[in-house]
């Protein structure tokens, strides 16, 4: 069976004696690999090797990281069908969301090799006479990820290649449901010309985080992946005197007014939804119909589009979405979808009895709809993670926005209309990070920064971007002033009183 290890200074790094995890096939409910659980010790060794290569690497020149981040981009391109097999074979999702997803991790890629702008400074001349100042943006040293199962290539490559422009070095704890993508990547930074110990992989579970969270090496943790964890990982890291931006969990609102295009509209819902499987921190969970006739209208749209979706596995081409990454979560969903019918809310379709023949044993919940939901039942107030959409009405604009404002979770929200007032209104006045008008899946570009409000983002700083930049990189100010000897001190310095 394949065993998945580390990499640790440009190579692959096992123990004999690890714990070890299994990996699944999804699709099927199958054992395909296992991966070594990194100790304490293993995590101490990565985050030593990224410390010395910290030492070279913040001292090249931003240019020359960026040629290399360039070639880096131009290898995952090349690689993006390998790429695209690992993610599905070990997550689930079709080849086609696959892609999507590696494609969103290059953009971010390509902007990491432009990175020479971004750390520019600002230059004050004559803060006083003849003294200039100026700014430097310097990078933390060691910088940890770790990240969640949903998005094996895109979620790590929010994180590394910004950090690693900036001059960090850094160590990536992938999830160890479906670790081997980080490993490609890693071996193809190797490949790319980015030296050994800059990016390093270690595999595991709590202990390798917990021990992150200790380790004296590393300055800083971005993490993504469940609110509770989220929520440990900051107190935690912080505490340690890390710096930490850690991005939790999501309910995502979709607000449909009156004057929406109900074809649009229902295939907007279908595709953010139930694509992945719902497997999607910015997946619309919740469509909020304003007026009793937009829902009929919807409802009815929608139903008719539901059937026709075709779940399988991502070796089928005809498959619009896959199973659940794994058996505890598909259990959960089915327990979510339990609980659902016993708060009263009804379904209108249900996908917990799905079958395929020859996969009987995968992970699939079909597409599940929930009608006449309210705000006090727990499949309202908890993240579902799986192809579960729940449908309310309200009477008014007002109350729907609201919902979306009241909810803890402010990851993502969108509101479909024509109107520019209400869609300026509910841009401006929702509660949330990442806004959508006409727009189901509001993920912003890779020269924009990813992250949300409340309880799905604890930190001040979102992911890649503009945030990525601040996040990775420390200000220093300067206030120089160059006086000949035979010259004398003619100059003044602002001095506060
Ligand atoms: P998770 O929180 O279970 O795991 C995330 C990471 O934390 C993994 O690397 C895991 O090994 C580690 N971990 C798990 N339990 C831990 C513990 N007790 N102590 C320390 N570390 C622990 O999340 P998941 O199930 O892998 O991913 C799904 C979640 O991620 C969903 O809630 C989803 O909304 C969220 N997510 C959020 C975003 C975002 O941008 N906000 C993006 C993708 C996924």
């Amino acid at each position: 069976m394949e065993k998945i290890s580390h990499f640790i200074d440009g190579k692959a790094y096992s123990l004999p004696d690890s714990r070890i995890g299994a990996i699944f096939n999804p699709a099927i409910g199958e054992q395909i690999a296992e991966v070594e659980l990194a100790s304490k010790e293993i995590v101490k060794q990565a985050t030593e090797n990224a410390s010395k290569a910290f030492l070279k690497w913040s001292r090249t020149t931003p240019i020359s990281r960026s040629r290399i981040l360039s070639k880096y981009k131009d290898l995952i391109i090349k690689n993006m069908n390998e790429l695209a097999e690992i993610v599905s074979k070990q997550h689930g999702k079709t080849i086609a969301d696959s892609k999507g997803s590696i494609q969103r991790g290059i953009e971010v890629v390509e902007y990491a090799s432009g990175i020479t702008s971004a750390l520019k400074g600002e230059h004050s001349t004559s803060v006083g006479t003849n003294v200039d100042s100026y700014t430097l943006r310097q990078p933390l040293g060691v910088c940890a990820g770790i990240t969640p199962f949903n998005f094996p290539a895109m979620v790590p490559m929010w994180m590394f290649p910004v950090a690693i422009a900036c001059g960090n070095t850094f160590v990536l704890k992938p999830s160890e449901k479906d670790p081997s993508c980080a490993i490609k990547l890693a071996e193809l930074a190797i490949e790319s010309g980015i030296p050994p110990g800059v990016l390093n992989v270690v595999n595991g579970d709590k202990q390798a985080v917990d021990a992150l969270l200790e380790d004296k090496n590393v300055q800083a943790i971005s993490f993504v992946g469940s609110t509770p964890i989220a929520e440990y990982v900051y107190r935690t890291g912080t505490k340690n005197n890390k710096r930490v931006q850690a991005l939790g969990g999501a309910k995502n609102h979709m607000v449909i007014m009156p004057d929406a295009d109900v074809d649009k509209t229902t295939d907007a819902i279908i595709g953010s939804a139930f694509g992945s499987a719902g497997e999607r921190c910015m997946a619309i969970s919740v469509a909020v119909c304003v007026g009793d006739k937009t829902k009929e209208k919807v409802k009815s749209k929608l139903l008719d589009k539901t059937e026709k979706l075709n779940v399988g596995p991502y070796t089928d081409e005809k498959s619009d979405f896959g199973p659940l990454n794994n058996k505890s979560h598909y259990e959960k969903v089915l327990e979510y979808i339990d609980t659902g019918e016993k708060e009263g809310a009804k379904l209108l379709a249900d996908g917990r009895n799905f079958k395929l023949q020859g996969y009987e044993n995968g992970y699939f919940v079909g597409p599940t709809i929930f009608e006449n939901v309210k705000p006090n039942m727990k499949i309202y107030k908890e993240e579902i993670f799986g192809p579960v959409l729940s449908m309310m009405t309200t009477n008014t604009y007002e109350e729907a926005l609201n919902l979306v404002n009241e909810h803890e979770l402010g990851n993502g929200a969108a509101v479909f209309t024509k109107s520019g007032n209400i869609a300026k209104h509910f841009t401006e006045n929702a509660k949330i990070g990442m806004i959508g008008v006409n727009v189901p899946i509001p993920v912003p570009v890779a020269y924009h920064s990813f992250g949300g409000w409340k309880r799905s983002l604890f930190g001040d700083h979102s992911m890649h971007g503009p945030d990525g930049v601040r996040f990775y990189t420390k200000l220093k100010t300067a206030t120089v002033t160059w006086v000949e000897d035979n010259a004398g001190p003619e100059f003044t310095i602002p001095v506060l009183s």
